[in-house]
């Protein structure tokens, strides 16, 4: 995530900021523009940037932000769809009336909101069901139903549509998960990176002759049972040599999930380094042999190599930080040799 700052009042604003805590001004995030940025209205619900970039542009604020305050960011004053370019993939929300949903539900769409902006600095836009409605991407919101012996909503992806169950975005239910599932990470945005894994396998793998063979030869063959896998899974967890071979215990499950946490597993570094290179993160140890990172490499251009390289002292750090204020590690994860060829490969695919 780059480092915003108000055009107005040239205070510091965050991703998710609708407003400044400084100077007061309405902001959101412009994503023609990809800056969060000061508005400034003008008649019947149309607003202007004061950036010189944004000359000769109106906005409108989306239609999530104005009726249900779940969402910042803005829609060109022209476009048809009351809804901005991050809302306009939810095709299914809770129900508004349930007084928990609607808070739960601007969690969702802030995690949606962050996978999206990734999915930009990657160059991997996805396209919206309504435009490709088979290559497309959705989200669907559900609610568990009220019937307890009713099947449950089950958090996934199947066919371009990303379902995600609404209990994942009440944090003491996923806390409960995570620690009943043995998982050292579960938070929604991992689930949002994950999901979108699997859809991106589609798009970008399956029907790639050399790039199947080659995920095949480091993930596995995906033809195996996935339903049997799973159940595997649950039933007797992960093979003891887990570590070894896996970036995560689920990715043992199968060729597919092992993908999806990889290329989650990608998502992470990319977002946190490009938010320490825009923070002017360094690291100058005073003993020679303590990782050191001179800068931080811009994620957008630098090699898989590099990126390698400032994220394993960008982790440590991270992991020390957190330590010493008595919390979990930020970044839980060890990268055995294997796990960091398949990042490699995802890499080479996103940018092939
Ligand atoms: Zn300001
Ligand atoms: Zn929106
Ligand atoms: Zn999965």
């Amino acid at each position: 995530m780059k480092v915003f700052h108000c055009d107005h009042c040239d205070g510091l604003v965050f991703f998710e900021n609708i407003a400044c805590v400084r100077c007061n001004n309405r902001l959101a995030y412009l994503p023609d523009l990809e800056v969060v940025g000061s508005l400034d209205p003008l008649d019947g619900g149309v607003w202007k940037s004061p950036l010189p970039r944004a000359d000769g542009r109106t906005y409108r604020l989306c239609a999530n932000d104005t009726d249900h305050n779940v969402c910042n960011w803005a829609v060109p004053a022209d476009d048809p769809n009351p809804l901005c370019e991050s809302c306009r993939f939810t095709r299914v929300i809770p129900d508004l009336t349930r007084p928990a949903y609607p808070p739960a539900w601007y969690k969702l769409e802030a995690a949606k909101r962050r996978l999206l902006y990734t999915l930009k600095a990657i160059d991997r836009w996805p396209a919206t069901k309504d435009a490709d409605p088979d290559g497309g991407l959705a989200f669907e919101f559900l609610a568990d139903p009220a019937d307890p012996t009713a099947p449950r909503v089950l958090t996934g992806h199947a066919s371009g549509v990303i379902t995600v169950n609404l209990a994942e975005a009440d944090d003491p239910e996923r806390e409960r998960r995570r620690v009943q599932l043995g998982e050292p990470y579960r938070t929604l945005l991992g689930h949002f990176r994950h999901e979108s894994g699997h859809h991106y396998w589609d798009r970008l793998v399956r029907d790639e002759p050399e790039k199947l063979a080659a995920f095949r030869g480091l993930f596995g063959d995906e033809r195996a049972d996935y339903g049997e896998a799973l159940k595997r899974h649950h039933a007797a967890g992960p093979p003891a040599d887990w570590p070894e071979r896996f970036v995560s215990a689920y990715a043992a499950a199968h060729p597919w999930e092992d993908w999806a946490e990889t290329w989650a597993h990608y998502l992470h570094m990319i977002d946190t380094l490009e938010t320490a290179a825009a923070c002017g993160l360094s690291l100058r140890p005073r003993r020679a042999d303590e990782p050191a990172l001179k800068a931080v490499p811009d994620p957008e251009v630098g090699s898989f190599d590099r990126l390698l390289a400032g994220w394993y002292p960008l982790t440590y750090a991270l992991n020390n930080l957190n330590r010493g204020l008595g919390l979990p590690d930020g970044y839980p994860f060890v990268l055995p040799a294997p796990a960091v060829d398949k990042l490699r490969f995802v890499h080479a695919v996103v940018r092939g």
